[in-house]
């Protein structure tokens, strides 16, 4: 049998990015979890944006059909007037400072979607706050999703895309500014709590080269490790340019497929293609390897019963 850290060296098919219905997905971590292994998943994370309540389940049900488990959050972050995610692997979801950090990101979620609102029905589409909630499990994290999800299923857009075209991207005609966490909290948070933090889909900000080394460069000085590399959330041709980005600036490489639900998101659970040879997966990072190691253990424990059970 192998050691665990062969196993974790054996990977290839993780998917450490994907979205519950805790925050903007459509599945429950539970089904979640079953998804990712029925598509092959080596190594699993769930990431729901700027909330952890989804991850004990998830955890549970990865563990039980055998799929090592990676706890992880997507934080939103405002960097130079931009919106950012910040992706934190391998958190203590029970750390404090974590837990109050994310706490206060989501606090301003539902006063934005009211605005939001009311911006949809200046432009002739009223009751859109009750419809966007309707689709949030949590209404806490309310988000731009959610609108999208209701104007596609009361029939006015074809796509969510469309409706993120057409009113929701940012500074588009429905869309209301926030000021998410700075980059040094969502980096303090996840540091607190154990995590190796990772900036998530670099590809979609339309940063200048001189913004990037910026942004590089801040977040390896606040302690900042890796980058995603192929996600479901760059274009198939972004993986090689993010690839060198990564290999440049000697950041580990992140993959995950940003799965938001059935029949809306690019890419499905597992899906994204592996990571190229010559990058370091972020799977291989010394910080995370106790956490991988007790995953492992947790899957063979469980296999292990069940096969007493069985006897
Ligand atoms: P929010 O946190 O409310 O600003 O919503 C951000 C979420 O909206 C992201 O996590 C994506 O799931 C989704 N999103 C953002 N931009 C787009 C886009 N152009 N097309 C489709 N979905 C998008
Ligand atoms: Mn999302
Ligand atoms: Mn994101
Ligand atoms: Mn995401």
């Amino acid at each position: 049998m192998l050691t665990s850290a062969e196993q974790v060296r054996s990977w290839q098919r993780a998917d450490l990015h994907c979205h519950s219905h805790v925050s903007d997905g459509v599945l429950d971590p539970h089904t979640l979890a079953q998804r990712a292994h029925a598509n092959g998943v080596e190594l699993w994370a769930l990431t729901d944006h700027d909330e952890l309540s989804g991850l004990a389940q998830a955890r549970q049900a990865a563990t039980a059909c055998g799929l090592p488990f990676l706890s992880g959050v997507e934080i939103s972050v405002t960097w130079g007037s931009r919106t950012i995610h910040v992706v934190g692997l391998g958190i203590d979801e029970n750390n404090r400072v974590l837990q109050e950090g994310l706490a206060s990101v989501r606090d301003g979620r539902v006063t934005r979607a009211r605005q939001m609102a009311d911006k949809f029905e200046a432009l002739g589409y009223p009751g859109v706050f009750e419809g966007a909630l309707a689709f949030a499990s949590n209404p806490a994290l309310i988000s731009r999703t959610h609108f999208a999800r209701h104007l596609v299923q009361s029939g006015h857009f074809k796509t969510m895309q469309a409706v993120f075209d057409r009113f929701l991207k940012d500074n588009g005609p429905a869309f209301v500014p926030t000021q998410w966490a700075c980059l040094e909290s969502a980096l303090h948070w996840i540091k607190s709590a154990q995590g190796v933090a990772v900036i998530a889909h670099p590809g979609r900000y339309g940063f200048s080269d001189l913004q990037f080394e910026a942004l590089f460069s801040a977040f390896k000085d606040l302690g900042g490790s890796a980058i995603e590399v192929n996600t479901g959330s760059h274009q198939p041709w972004q993986f090689k340019t993010y690839a060198e980005v990564a290999k440049h600036h000697g950041f580990l490489a992140s993959c995950g497929s940003d799965f938001h639900g059935p029949n809306e998101s690019r890419c499905d659970l597992g899906q994204v293609p592996a990571l190229a040879g010559d990058l370091t997966p972020v799977w291989h990072s010394a910080d995370l390897q106790s956490q991988l190691h007790h995953a492992i253990t947790a899957t063979q424990t469980i296999t292990t019963q069940s096969i007493a059970n069985q006897q």
